[in-house]
Formats: structure tokens, C-alpha cells, sequence
């Protein structure tokens, strides 16, 4: 269950997903390489798509670009009728150059910057989500000179700290994210808003952190800005029409993880929005999430190929491959841990126990760290399943390193998504 959903182990004993031999992948493109199946993104969108319904009200399922985009994976989210969110004015240009309908697009971010939101406003993207008191006054001021209403969205906090990794806990009220419940900054922005010609206030943001396993983080998040829509609301109409709850569902990286499915995270969401409206006498247009991690993130391996093997007798077994932290952050960045197994000899049982290290310059660069893997030599190709949320994404060029290659697999073919980047790239910007 951390590999992709077509993975299997052929009869030479490799690894083949979407029916392509890795060891193949390896030959043609080279490592490091991520592969993604397109089969098992384009088989979790539609589960989200056919468990994210209700009948009180319409739904929408918006995938978060921030956990891996490309103009591949753009068309592919709009082939599967979700919307698409960017947090960046880089998001929204590629969106944008892949043809992805812009008014299906929503805009986040902290601290967007008047260019992009003038990007955003000409792009006449769906909707903005405003995450502070300077941002409302900024884009009300630009779409004012623009002589156009923007729709917006507002980011509140509603103080729900999720048991995930603190780096990626959003929702918590010591937050750089979003306007607080508890400090009244939230009711102080409804106010704002409303009163802003510019701007048309459609609907409450929130989004608690990534990577969540335990579901009642996100029925304790819905009690609250529930509770908080109503008392906003006062005795009259709804004002915030649309409710967009982020997104967040943990992933298994590894085997023992206890995940929640897809339906059963989309009924969590459907049945507590529906109970908690009824219990407030409150109606909502739309209902929307914005799940990122749970779309590409089993979805995606990183396949390696071991270069140096250092023996310290009785202290541990470096085994270096030719990517690391420029390639996947996460464990740097948070201690995430990883699976691994060699693509090349699938099924040989643990013979001894290493630790995966990259090639870069810090001793931290460490991908794996005590692994149980068959007897490894020079040559042998290492995957780490589950790199397809927040991986390339987060890619970086430190020691120069070229970004690898991503490509998707399908039916025993395949095609670039990304190609690698060469010396050439890398010194591109230098003047
Ligand atoms: N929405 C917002 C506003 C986010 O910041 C994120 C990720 O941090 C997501 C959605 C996607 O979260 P995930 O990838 O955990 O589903």
C-alpha cells in the first residue's frame, strides 16, 4: 500500500509500475528519477470526486498544486473535473500555460505580492483567498483601479493544532496563516470585507496542517468555524455562502501507518458539515476541500542508483545514492521517514541493515535512515515508494545539482513529464 496501486514484481524480479520495468526506466532516463502512476492518481481523483457529494448542498473538489504540478498533471486534474489551487504567481503561470480554466482556479499564499495579485485578477481566476488585513486592503485598492469585483475567500485559524509535524500544522492560533477566531481578527475581516465595493466576500477558508491521521481533527475544525459562520451570521442570512476546508489526509509512507480511506474522510467532512448546519440553522451553497498529499503522494517513487557503499565495522552501513536532499526534503525538513527497496532484485529477502544517504554535502543529507534491505552492491537501483506529494516540488539545486527527470507511466508506456535539467539549466541565470 506505499507503492503505487499498479506495482508489482515482475518475473526478472524488478519492479514495474503501470506495466514498465524500472529497471528499463532506469536505462532510458536515467537516475534520479521519479515515475508516477497515472493510473492511481487518475483512480484516487475519482474517489474523490464520487465520495466528496451531499445533497444539502454542491461540491467541489479542488486539488492542491502545491504537492505536485506539472502541465501534465494540470490537464489530467481537469480531465478528472476537479478545480485546481496555486499559492504562488508560479502556480498560476503554469496553470495558465496548460490551459487549465482559470475561473476553476483559487489563489492562496501569506504574503501575495500586488504582482501577483494583479496576475491573478487578469487571469480571471476563481476565486482569491485573503489571508490578512493587508491583502484585503491590497486587492480591493488593485481591482478598485482595475474596475473589476473580485470574489474572495477569507483564511481564518480556528485554533485546532492536529497531531502532525509542527512545521506543517496550519490551523493552530500562534499561525503566520490566516485571520484567528479567538482574537476576533476573523469577525474584524468579515466586517472589512463587506465593506469593500471592490471585493465580493463569498465564502470561509480554512486548512488545520497536512498529514493527518486522526479524522476528528477535522469534525473538531468543522464544529468550530461552524459555530464561528453562525455567530457571524447573527439572526440574518449566511454571509459566507461557500465553506472550502483545505485539505490534509495523512498518507502511509510506511507500511504500519493506520490511514483513513478517501470515502471515509470525504463522509467525515460531508456528515459533520450537514449535522453542524442543521444544528445551526445554517445553509451553505458550495462545500469544497482541497486535498494535495492524498492525490499524487503514493502515486509517485524515486528511483536512485547506489554509487559508494562504506562499511564502518560495528557502527553502520552508508549506502550513497546520486540524489538526497535535493531531490526529497521532507526527511531533512521534518525527520519523515521512508521505505525502500531495490528495484532490481524486488523480492531477495533483508540481508543487512544500512542507512540511505544522499550525495550532498551535509551529514544530514540522509534519505533512510536504518533500513533492512538484500545485500546491496554498486549499480543497484533504490526506490523510495510514496515521494509524490512535496517532493519535486520542493527540489532544490544545492551543489549545483541538476533536478531529475519526472516521468508518468501507463499501460506499459510512457511519457516525460518533466525533463532533466542539464549543466546547461543550471548556469542559465547567471549573468
Ligand atoms: N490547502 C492549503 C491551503 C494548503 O496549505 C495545503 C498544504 O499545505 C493543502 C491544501 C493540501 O494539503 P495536503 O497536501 O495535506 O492535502
Amino acid at each position: 500500500m506505499v507503492l503505487p496501486r499498479t506495482a508489482k514484481i515482475n518475473d526478472k524480479n524488478h519492479l514495474e509500475i503501470g506495466g514498465v520495468d524500472t529497471v528499463d526506466l532506469v536505462e532510458e532516463f536515467k537516475t534520479p528519477l521519479f515515475v508516477y502512476d497515472e493510473e492511481d492518481i487518475r483512480s484516487r481523483c475519482r474517489e474523490y470526486r464520487a465520495n466528496f457529494k451531499a445533497s444539502d448542498f454542491s461540491t467541489e473538489v479542488i486539488f492542491a498544486g502545491k504537492a505536485f504540478l506539472s502541465k501534465a498533471i494540470c490537464k489530467l486534474i481537469d480531465e478528472e473535473g476537479m478545480s485546481l489551487d496555486v499559492s504562488s504567481g508560479g502556480e498560476l503561470y503554469l496553470a495558465k500555460s496548460a490551459s487549465f480554466p482559470m475561473k476553476k482556479v483559487y489563489m492562496h499564499g501569506n504574503n501575495k505580492t500586488e504582482k501577483e495579485l494583479n496576475e491573478a485578477i487578469d487571469a480571471g481566476i476563481g476565486k482569491i483567498v485573503v489571508d490578512s488585513f493587508d491583502e484585503l486592503d491590497r486587492l480591493s485598492r488593485l481591482a478598485a483601479a482595475k474596475g473589476v469585483v473580485a470574489e474572495i475567500f477569507l483564511r481564518f485559524t480556528p485554533g485546532i493544532k492536529p497531531s502532525t509535524h509542527s512545521y506543517i500544522q496550519t490551523g493552530q492560533i500562534d499561525s503566520k496563516f490566516g485571520f484567528g477566531l479567538e482574537s476576533g481578527d476573523a469577525m474584524r475581516a468579515i466586517k472589512k470585507a463587506l465593506e469593500l465595493d471592490s471585493l465580493r466576500l463569498v465564502g470561509a477558508h480554512i486548512h488545520i496542517g497536512s498529514q493527518i491521521f486522526n479524522l476528528q481533527s477535522f469534525k473538531k475544525a468543522i464544529e468550530v468555524v461552524l459555530t464561528f459562520v453562525k455567530e457571524a451570521s447573527g439572526t440574518g442570512d449566511n454571509v459566507l455562502r461557500e465553506l472550502n476546508l483545505g485539505g490534509g489526509l495523512g498518507i502511509k509512507y510506511e507500511s504500519t501507518d493506520e490511514i483513513s480511506t478517501i470515502s471515509e474522510y470525504c463522509k467525515l467532512i460531508i456528515d459533520n458539515v450537514s449535522k453542524e448546519a442543521a444544528s445551526h440553522g445554517l445553509s451553505f451553497d458550495k462545500v469544497m476541500i482541497e486535498p494535495g498529499r492524498s492525490i499524487v503522494g503514493n502515486a509517485g517513487v524515486t528511483l536512485y542508483s547506489v554509487g559508494t557503499i562504506k562499511r564502518l565495522i560495528g557502527i553502520r552501513t552508508y549506502v550513497s545514492v546520486d540524489g538526497g536532499m535535493t531531490d526529497n526534503l521532507r526527511p531533512m525538513l521534518y525527520n519523515a521517514v521512508y521505505e525502500g527497496l531495490i528495484a532490481n532484485k524486488a523480492k531477495d529477502l533483508p540481508k543487512e541493515r544500512i542507512t540511505l544517504a544522499g550525495k550532498h554535502c551535509e551529514s544530514g543529507d540522509i534519505l533512510i535512515k536504518d533500513i533492512s534491505l538484500p545485500r546491496l552492491e554498486l549499480g543497484d537501483i533504490i526506490c523510495t515508494p510514496a515521494t509524490g506529494a512535496y517532493g519535486y516540488v520542493m527540489a532544490n539545486n544545492y551543489n549545483r545539482q541538476p533536478r531529475p527527470a519526472v516521468v508518468m507511466v501507463k499501460d506499459g508506456k510512457t511519457r516525460t513529464l518533466i525533463r532533466r535539467e542539464s549543466y546547461e539549466d543550471l548556469i542559465d541565470l547567471d549573468v
